[in-house]
């Protein structure tokens, strides 16, 4: 049980764990015998796994000031922040782009992230050992036709995971970017606007990584000893060599 090292769980939240990455990353680190406590604007689904998994859950959406203090309000103490809610709007090119979906997917993905940090980094610090885990992208090292929306926020919360590195040296929180390639989870049919057909079809003839192989490099990155910080992870598919380079059979 490596999420326990004194006499109480470590404790970790984990952000849009009603689907995907966030529910298998919930999963694995109550596995692991940390204490979870999940958020996500879904409140069936994450009352749902919480009960399955032996963990907690309280609604959360990271748009939202008040929310974000409400849930942090439901919080004795934080060890882990794993900020993975996010997503991309449209595949748009920049002529044809809806600015509403970008200023979502920046909402989400990038002032989410800083919400929930900013929330909870005074109990990561008291902790004596927090360590922030940001779920990124290849879209946040590669640019690609339609992506540019996405990229940006992607890049920006790259930049802002570089920054807190830096401003938390010295004090005992680590920090640490998981950076997925294609992922089979309902990220797609997000950014199709439920277009199951469309989404199903970005994964045809080829081998995703499953939301679980992207829990078990977070669940690696959390369990190291205190000293070992894991800066960055980019991780793919072996069917994928880029963000738009794929290799499909058939
Ligand atoms: P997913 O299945 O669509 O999950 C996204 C999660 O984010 C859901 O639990 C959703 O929950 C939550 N979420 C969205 N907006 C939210 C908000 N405002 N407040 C709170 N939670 C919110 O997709 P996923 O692939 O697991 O995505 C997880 C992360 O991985 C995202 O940051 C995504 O950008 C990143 N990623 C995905 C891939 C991929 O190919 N799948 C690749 C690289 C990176 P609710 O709707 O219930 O709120």
């Amino acid at each position: 049980m490596t999420g326990s090292r004194s006499s109480r769980p470590r404790l970790a939240v984990i952000t849009g764990a009603s689907s995907g990455i966030g529910a298998a990353t919930a999963t694995r680190l109550a596995q692991e015998g940390f204490e979870v406590v999940l958020g996500a604007r879904r409140a069936e689904r994450i009352e749902r796994l919480a009960s399955r998994i032996g963990g907690r859950s309280h609604p959360l959406d990271v748009t939202d000031d008040a929310s974000v203090e409400a849930f942090c309000a439901t919080l004795d103490r934080c060890d882990v922040l794993v900020n993975n809610a996010g997503g991309a709007i449209g595949l748009e090119p920049v002529e044809e782009a809806d600015l509403a979906d970008w200023q979502q997917m920046f909402d989400t993905n990038v002032l989410g992230v800083a919400r929930m940090t900013r929330a909870l980094l005074p109990a990561l610090v008291a902790s004596g050992d927090g360590h922030v885990v940001v779920v990124g992208s290849i879209a946040a090292h590669e640019p690609y036709p339609g992506g540019a929306g996405y990229n940006a926020a992607k890049f920006g919360v790259r930049a802002v995971v570089g920054v807190l590195r830096q401003e938390l040296l010295g004090r005992p929180v680590r920090v640490t970017e998981i950076d997925p390639g294609m992922v089979e989870t309902e990220f797609s049919l997000v950014r199709f606007r439920g277009d199951a057909e469309r989404a199903s079809r970005v994964y045809e003839g080829m081998t995703p990584l499953t939301p679980e192989d992207v829990a078990d490099c977070i669940a690696f990155a959390v369990t190291r000893p205190s000293h070992v910080n894991i800066d960055q992870m980019i991780v793919l598919a072996r069917d994928q060599a880029g963000a738009r380079t794929v290799h499909r059979r058939g």
